[in-house]
C-alpha cells in the first residue's frame, strides 16, 4: 500500500482545504504524520487493507458478542476533542439496526458517519463522504447496504408502481432509480434484496471512479468496500471492492 505518498497528498490538501476545515467548525480534522495513540488509545490504521482489517474484525466481535467497545472512555474524549483522524468513513442507511459504531464495535473518532434513507447520495452527501479521503487521508470509504431494507423497499414499489412518495421522500425514490433499473433487469425472486444489493455496489462504484476519490483508489491510498449487513445474524458480507 502507499503510505509513502500520504504525508505529500496530506500537505497539498490541507492548503487546498485550509478554508473549509476553518469553516467547518467541529469538523476540523489535523493534518499531522502522528497517529492518534495514547495510554487509552488504539493504533489507527493507515492503510486501507488495515483499516478494512479492523473494522471486520471488529465486525466479529459485534456477531459473536465478544465485543470491545474500543476507544470510548473520558480518556479518549479528551485525546480526540482537539483533533480526529478516523481511518474509515462509512455511509449507511438510516435504519435504527444498522449503527456503523456498534456493528464495527469501533471507538470515538474511529469513523465518519453519513447515513441516509438507502444509502442514497447526493452532492451532498457525495461531499460529505470525500471529506476524510480529501483532507485527511483517511484509506477507507464502506458503503453499507442491509437486509430488509425499508428505503429499498419502499422505492422499489413506488417505481414498480409509478406512485411518487411524498414530499421529499421522492428524493429517495428517484436516487435509488439507477438500482431499481438494475435490479429489474436482472430479475429474481426477491427484487428488493436484489436492488438492495445493486444500491451498495452502484454507489460503490460511483464513489471508487469519481473525479476525485480515482486518483486516491488508482495509487493505493484509499479503498471504496460494498458491504451488506444481515439483520439476521449481524455479519458484514463484503459484496465489492475488499482491498487486498
Ligand atoms: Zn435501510
Amino acid at each position: 500500500m502507499d503510505t509513502s505518498g500520504r504525508p505529500d497528498r496530506r500537505t497539498v490538501l490541507a492548503g487546498a482545504f485550509a478554508s473549509v476545515t476553518v469553516g467547518l467548525a467541529g469538523c476540523t480534522t489535523k493534518s499531522v504524520a502522528t497517529p492518534a495513540t495514547g495510554p487509552s488509545s488504539t493504533p489507527r490504521p493507515t492503510t486501507p487493507a488495515a483499516a478494512f482489517t479492523r473494522l471486520m474484525e471488529g465486525n466479529e466481535r459485534w456477531v459473536s458478542g465478544d465485543l470491545q467497545h474500543p476507544d470510548r472512555d473520558p480518556d479518549r474524549r479528551q485525546l480526540v476533542a482537539q483533533s480526529q483522524e478516523p481511518f474509515a468513513s462509512v455511509l449507511a442507511c438510516i435504519d435504527s439496526r444498522v449503527p456503523p459504531e456498534l456493528l464495527f464495535d469501533t471507538g470515538l473518532g474511529d469513523l465518519y458517519v453519513m447515513r441516509t434513507g438507502g444509502e442514497a447520495i447526493g452532492p451532498v452527501v457525495t461531499g460529505s463522504v470525500e471529506y476524510g479521503p480529501m483532507t485527511s487521508g483517511t484509506p477507507l470509504i464502506v458503503v453499507l447496504g442491509h437486509q430488509r431494507c425499508g428505503a429499498v423497499e419502499a422505492a422499489y414499489k413506488s417505481l414498480r408502481d409509478g406512485k411518487p412518495l411524498p414530499g421529499n421522500l421522492q428524493a429517495i425514490v428517484k436516487a435509488l432509480q439507477p438500482a431499481y433499473e438494475q435490479a429489474v433487469r436482472q430479475g429474481g425472486a426477491d427484487p428488493v434484496e436484489t436492488m438492495a444489493r445493486d444500491q451498495v455496489t452502484l454507489t460503490a462504484s460511483a464513489l471508487r471512479s469519481n473525479r476525485d476519490l480515482a486518483p486516491l483508489v488508482a495509487k493505493g491510498a484509499l479503498a471504496v468496500v460494498g458491504a451488506y449487513y444481515s439483520l439476521d445474524t449481524g455479519k458484514v458480507e463484503v459484496l465489492s471492492g475488499e482491498p487486498r
